[in-house]
């Protein structure tokens, strides 16, 4: 029968303080609540508590993996580095694969990611339309030379990873195959307890995305993203696309030029004017990537974004104080109308419809009110150029954008024809002609999620384990060391266990304060306290970790009571 497991025998060290070399709250917890010992630098030992996760997580991948028709495989960590040399990779991937030489001397690497092992895996044998499509996956450590190794989980050197490769005849049943993957990806983080969204990582050329990234919102993220609640929108800041809301600036409509000396700032020339830095034009004056000059206009409350503008002038620079002497522009009071010669204008997109600026007048200490383009001045291009921030229009449906940050935990990738055609992975279609297979991957960072989920749910006292995947649902903690209600809390902690229930029974000779702390910084979802008192009334506490509630239930009823609250939790698969 299956027994509760004793406090006194968990291999779980805890840790009294916070451990200086952690700063997330979940490389900082799990090192406390003794899941994780670090072997060296981005690499860690899982403990049972992790472990018991980690295992619960890849259940929960698998059923949805199954669930979509793919199937589960194991490939050898070691690829040899010919199928790497075929793909170009052997040498592109640079210096985060590590490499292993053979007493042969021969050379392999610990796999990073597996497009080329699944790809010979199936190039002499999955040839025919008949076969197709066909998706397989394993769960499996990655091994990444990362440069920089850090918070935990969340950045390892070695990591485990759920990874999924898909072959089809055609990109329809590639889409069918891709959008199934999005629905499990889904489902996987909601069973983990993970709130993430969905962003676009590319924009596809046909329209729809091509690879998308679900990134659970934590305040520690990496990536800075924009969504939106209304229409569920969500993109990285970087890549979103904006539509910036302008305001007129001040003035009649006409071009005035206005004195405005020494104010050779936004906020100046806002606060001059009285108006908001959203109703003045920032420009900027660049270099393009063609060495040519070029003035950038964008609104006066947002920034120029890098990669945005890296699109639109190559590889550009702003103009230092001696190209702007040289192409005649003055510091401060740039503006669109009476550019030098051969200064090309580029505009943001977000100011085409507006038709009264407040800009630079291209003179020392001068502004102009009133600047139209098309009257006062001609754009020679539109673009994109800002970067989107919250507050700023959702570009599909107009209400304001909100911020957060994100850690990505998993992203699926159109490859199409990329891998095939370069490892010779051809099937005969149903006309007799051999073509390339059309391929997909999808990534799902087991041990990330754990990070993510912890960094999404916890408190001062610990973490908070979202039952479906927490190491033990329940513990049963006794408050004496012996005695009639010390055996009581045995009986209850074995009779959850025969039901089923994963149960911790904390038998330790600790004092309850302790055992307390301890527990919450483990996060069992529920804790049922039996003390003497209580035992005399017949009732024992039970404790709600999430919502800290607690209330007085008979003794013999709160087995039941609680089986029947972790079972409601558990979700599972829904298929
Ligand atoms: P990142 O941009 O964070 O480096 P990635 O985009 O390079 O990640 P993928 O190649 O998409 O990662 O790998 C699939 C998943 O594996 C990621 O979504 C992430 O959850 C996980 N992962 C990637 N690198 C690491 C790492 N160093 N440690 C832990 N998990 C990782
Ligand atoms: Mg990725």
């Amino acid at each position: 029968m299956t027994q509760a497991m004793k406090m006194s025998r968990l291999y779980a060290p805890t840790l009294k303080e916070d451990p200086a070399e952690a700063e997330l709250a979940s490389h900082k917890l799990m090192l406390r609540a003794g899941m994780i010992r670090k072997a060296a630098s981005g690499l860690y030992s899982y403990l049972p508590l992790a472990w018991r996760t980690l295992r619960k997580i890849e259940a929960i991948v698998r059923e949805e993996m199954d669930g979509i028709g793919a199937q589960e495989c194991l490939l050898p960590i070691l690829i040899p580095a010919e199928y790497w040399h075929e793909s170009g990779r052997w040498d592109a991937y640079g210096p985060e694969m590590m490499r292993v030489t053979d007493r042969h001397g021969r050379e392999f690497c610990l796999g990073p990611t597996h497009e080329e092992g699944f790809t010979d895996l199936i190039r002499n044998e999955l040839k025919s339309y008949k076969q197709l499509p066909c998706t397989l996956y394993q769960i499996q450590d990655k091994f990444r030379d990362e440069m920089r190794p850090r918070f935990g989980l969340m950045r390892g050197r070695e990591f485990i990873m759920k990874d999924a490769y898909s072959f089809s005849a055609t990109q329809e049943s590639l889409q069918v195959i891709y959008d199934d993957m999005k629905g499990a990806y889904a489902r996987i983080c909601e069973r983990c307890g993970v709130h993430a969204l969905p962003v676009a990582a590319d924009s596809g050329e046909i329209g729809g995305d091509t690879s998308v990234e679900f990134m659970a919102l934590a305040d520690a993220g990496e990536a800075a993203l924009v969504y939106c609640d209304d229409c569920g929108y969500a993109a990285d800041e970087e890549a979103a696309v904006s539509t910036v809301a302008v305001s007129e600036g001040p003035g009649s409509g006409e071009l005035e030029r206005v004195y405005t000396p020494g104010l050779g700032t936004i906020e100046a020339v806002a606060e001059f004017f009285g108006f908001p830095e959203n109703g003045t034009r920032k420009s900027l004056a660049l270099i393009d990537g063609e060495g040519k000059p070029v003035v950038a206009i964008i609104p006066g409350d947002h920034e120029l974004n890098e990669i945005k503008a890296g699109k639109a002038f190559g590889s550009f620079h702003l103009m230092t104080e001696e190209e702007l002497n040289e192409t005649g522009l003055h510091k401060g009071f740039i503006g669109p109308v009476n550019l030098p010669e051969g200064v090309r204008l580029v505009c943001d997109e977000s100011l085409r419809a507006s038709k009264s600026w407040t800009c630079g007048a291209n003179e020392v200490d001068y502004h102009f009110t009133g600047a139209c383009p098309g009257r006062d001045f001609e754009v020679d291009v539109w673009a994109d150029l800002v970067t989107v921030r919250e507050g700023d229009p959702c570009p599909h449906c107009g209400r304001p954008l909100k911020g957060a940050r994100g850690i990505e935990v998993s992203q699926v990738f159109q490859l199409g024809t990329k891998y095939s055609e370069a490892m010779g992975a051809t099937f005969v279609g149903e006309d007799g002609k051999e073509r390339p297979l059309i391929m997909g991957c999808y990534g799902v960072g087991v041990s990330r999620t754990l990070s993510a989920v912890i960094e999404q749910h916890n408190d001062e006292n610990g973490i908070i384990w979202p039952v479906q995947i927490a190491p033990y649902e329940v513990s049963v903690i006794a408050l004496d060391k012996k005695g009639e209600a010390f055996d009581a809390a045995s009986d209850l902690a074995d009779k959850l266990a025969a039901e089923g229930i994963e149960t911790v029974f904390d038998d330790r000779a600790e004092r309850p304060g302790v055992k307390f702390a301890d527990n919450d910084l483990m996060g069992f979802p529920y804790q049922i306290v039996v003390g003497k008192r209580g035992f005399k009334n017949g009732t024992a506490e039970l404790k709600n970790r999430a919502t800290g509630d607690r209330e007085d239930v008979a003794l013999d009823e709160v087995v039941a009571k609680v089986a029947a609250l972790v079972r409601a939790e558990r979700m599972p698969y829904a298929g």
